[in-house]
């Protein structure tokens, strides 16, 4: 219980206002104990002194008699001793015991000196003062009946201390429960998401340090909540891309079980099988490509490259892809170089010229423009293929999107070429973008800095 913010707060609370209320309660009185003396002493003495006058203009019968009608009889108690045992006393105690005024005391005072009981330091009980008369010499004792007002004053600020401790006391219990609340809120929402439920709803609505708080967290759960959804599809595309070519290839392989089987037939099976095994091997190695990319730190080569050189080697390579199908190719490629990572840029171009020439018609053109300004260069690779629909244009560059799957089984792919590339020109500091007419071909535009700056 102990453990739990609110009963922290509380206890926090509790231990700071009486530690503080009684630390400065005990501060004040310390430093204001001499004027508290003094508040008390003088006015017990001047009554004293003002019956010592009585008592000294009067004789003894009629001084006795003046005296016991003072007003002041009702707040303090006076003894007249004339010797230790001899004394008159005036004013009602009201059942409280007089002050023991000890014989040693009397004494003194009949030698002519002044005494006062001072307890605790504080509060002054009896005052004792000479004075002499024509029957010789007396001691008057004062004594203080009830609260005397410095007593008073510190009875009153104790027991404003306990009503002020006593009401902070049920405001903080109140208080502690809202402060603590969103807290409790937020811990029960981490406790939902680590459930794996992320429809949680905060609401809380406070400014400050908590409300901040609040805003980064619900960011954190959108987040989370995209991130899951993009863990969940990328799982059901995996197993969808798998899918398909493990079924084809177990099927061909339980017909190469057969007995009758033409040679010419036995091929064709065994072709199709390593046609599959090679989609399901492309997948896994785009996959690990991404992931790499997709990395904290990715792998990431400084070197001086002649970019113009390059995409002309690409297309070179290309070559078995685009000459049985007639394909021709116009390159405006001026002498640009550019600082990047050599092995990463000849994917970029090696899936978008891939990618133009396989959705390209047969005997289609190519265009490979290239221009370049002081700090940018800027690579169109241009095709006359089937083109791409406004509303998949900024869709091309998601992992395994592909345009239209039942066409894009004729064309072949996994649709991670372009996501590899849009990371990888992101990497370099580039962007990426496209433009098309469906049905008029495509244009993907790369703009790439010459110096990249991380
Ligand atoms: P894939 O490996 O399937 O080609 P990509 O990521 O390279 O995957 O491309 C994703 C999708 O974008 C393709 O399936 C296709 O629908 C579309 N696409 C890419 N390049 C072109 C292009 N030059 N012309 C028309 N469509 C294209």
């Amino acid at each position: 219980m102990i453990r739990s913010l609110y009963t922290r707060v509380v206890l926090i609370f509790l231990v700071s206002v009486i530690g503080g209320t009684l630390l400065s309660f005990f501060i004040a009185t310390w430093a204001f104990r001499e004027q508290l003396n003094e508040n008390l002493r003088l006015p017990m003495l001047y009554f004293g002194e003002d019956v010592a006058q009585i008592y000294k203009s009067q004789p003894d019968d009629e001084a006795d008699a003046f005296v016991s009608g003072m007003r002041q009889l009702s707040t303090y108690h006076v003894r007249i001793y004339e010797s230790r045992d001899r004394f008159r006393a005036y004013g009602e105690l009201n059942g409280a015991s007089s002050v023991v005024i000890t014989p040693e005391q009397i004494e003194r005072v009949l030698a002519g000196e002044q005494v006062q009981n001072n307890p605790n330091g504080l509060t002054v009980t009896l005052v004792g003062l000479p004075f002499s008369t024509d029957t010789g010499r007396k001691a008057l004792f004062v004594e203080p009946i009830g609260s005397p007002s410095a007593v008073f004053i510190v009875k009153w600020l104790l027991s404003f201390s306990a009503y002020a401790l006593a009401a902070g006391c049920v405001v903080i219990l109140v208080a502690a429960f809202f402060l603590v609340r969103p807290i409790q809120k937020l811990t029960t929402a981490t406790r939902r998401i680590a459930e794996g439920d992320f429809d949680v709803k905060l609401d809380i609505r406070q400014k400050g340090e908590l409300g901040t708080l609040a805003r980064s967290f619900e960011q954190m759960i959108r987040e989370l909540r995209q991130a899951e959804t993009m863990r969940r599809d990328f799982v059901s595309n995996v197993s969808h891309e798998v899918q398909s070519p493990l079924t084809s290839i177990s099927g061909y392989a339980v017909a190469l079980k057969q007995v009758k089987l033409s040679e010419e037939q036995r091929v064709r099976y065994l072709d199709i099988i390593i046609e599959e095994a090679g989609r399901i091997s492309k997948l896994s190695s785009g996959l690990l490509k991404l992931s790499a990319l997709e990395a904290p730190s990715p792998h990431f080569r400084r070197e001086p490259l002649q970019l113009d050189e390059q995409i002309r080697r690409v297309v070179i390579a290309l070559q078995p892809q685009w000459t049985p199908r007639r394909i021709g190719f116009e390159l405006d490629l001026p002498d640009i170089r550019l600082t990047g990572d050599r092995d990463q840029l000849d994917q970029v171009w090696t899936n978008l010229i891939g990618n133009a020439i396989k959705f390209s018609p047969d005997g289609g053109q190519i265009g490979i423009r290239m221009t370049a300004d002081a700090d940018r260069v800027t690579v169109r690779v241009e095709d006359q293929g089937i083109g791409i629909a406004p509303e998949d244009r900024e869709r091309v560059f998601e992992r395994f999107f592909k345009a239209d799957r039942s066409r894009s089984r004729k064309y072949e792919g996994s649709g991670l070429g372009l996501a590899i590339v849009k990371q990888i020109v992101t990497l370099q500091g580039g962007e990426i973008s496209v433009e098309s007419r469906p049905g008029h071909g495509a244009v993907f535009v790369v703009s790439l800095p010459r110096e990249p700056q991380n």
